[in-house]
């Protein structure tokens, strides 16, 4: 029964089929962008000889795996976004894993308590600043975004995308939902468009002279100065890290889950694992700029250069768990209308 066209490895079309599934493969769904996992992927065939169908989704994850059961082909679920992954699990669709490897390398506050899932990378939510436009010093906090002076000077993507819920949903941890929803509403009012197009979407209008500062994640700064035509708007912006006022920089994740039904198991596992070894922790860092979790593995150059990230200490957890509560702020300020 063939039922879904994935993309192999060496990027060619294939389809899996539930009942005739090989134990040399390991079949992935994602919502990570193909050019992002591509080179992990290819690094770990090449080295054990295991190869690994990918298919991506933009979304319907969650309803896809739970319509499947245990029928699913799946046995890895990758993902961007602490609330995805607890969503997955929360469904009820993945099953623990118990690895002296991953506990080594992934420090416990990135990893679920019960085993059902593991951050591989982390990335900053950060504001990137027009060179000519924003003084240094002008902006060093989250709150700083809502002063007056931004007025009609500040682009960022949809309020209602995972990344800026989660940013959101670290204000009301430091702040309360009341202080929070003003916050949106003082977000909204500085907006010099209406939220539309992804984070590089944004930064490409700074450049464009439409806005001065965005809202954005780390590793795009890396992805539109490695393209051509994209590498003027980069560079027409500089990173600052914000920080709360009473704590860090707003990060967030990428991270695994195996699933309930996994037919390669086995595999599955072996490839979590070298996803958080030494090599796989470095492809992440130069190749994707993102920051690696394991202790000993190092930010790239290039985002080193950026300045120093102190991480927000409230858990990835409870910033999943609030996030129902900044979808309906989020809404109820009519912040993407
Ligand atoms: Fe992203």
């Amino acid at each position: 029964m063939k039922f879904r066209t994935l993309i192999t490895t060496a990027a060619a079309i294939t389809t899996i089929s539930s009942t005739a599934v090989q134990a040399d493969e390991i079949n992935v769904y994602s919502y990570r962008q193909p050019e992002l996992i591509k080179p992990l992927f290819d690094a770990f065939t090449k080295e054990t000889g295991i190869n690994i169908n990918i298919a991506f989704l933009k979304k319907g994850l969650v309803e896809k795996l739970v319509a499947e059961g245990n029928r699913s082909p799946a046995d890895l679920v990758v993902t961007v976004d602490i609330s995805r992954l607890t969503a997955v699990v929360n469904a009820g669709v993945t099953q623990p894993v118990v690895s002296e490897i991953i506990n080594k390398n992934i420090p416990g506050e990135f990893r679920d308590p019960s085993g059902h899932w593991f951050g591989l990378t982390s990335r900053a939510r950060i504001i990137y600043a027009s060179k000519e436009r924003v003084p240094d010093g002008e902006v060093t906090t989250y709150e700083d975004l809502v002063s007056t002076k931004w007025k009609g000077r500040l682009c960022t993507r949809a309020g209602t995308n995972a990344y800026n819920l989660a940013l959101t949903s670290s204000m009301i941890a430091h702040h309360g939902e009341d202080e929070t929803k003003k916050w949106l509403r003082g977000l909204k009012k500085n907006l010099a468009r209406k939220p539309s197009g992804n984070d590089r979407a944004q930064v490409k209008a700074i450049w464009a002279g439409e806005c001065d500062i965005s809202i954005g994640n780390t590793y795009y700064m890396k992805k539109l100065l490695s393209k051509k035509e994209s590498r003027a708007w980069a560079e027409s912006v500089r990173i600052i890290f914000p920080k709360f006022e009473n704590g860090g920089t707003h990060v967030n994740l990428s991270g695994v889950a195996l699933t309930k039904a996994a037919p390669n198991k086995e595999n599955a596992i072996k490839l979590m694992e070298w996803l958080t070894n030494e090599t796989a922790q470095e492809i992440y860092a130069e190749k994707n700029g993102e920051y690696p979790l394991r202790p000993g593995s190092n930010p790239s150059k290039l985002v080193s250069s950026w300045g120093k990230l102190v991480p927000d200490s409230i858990p990835l957890i409870q910033i999943a768990k609030l996030r129902p509560k900044s979808l309906k702020i989020t809404e109820e300020v009519g912040f993407d209308q």
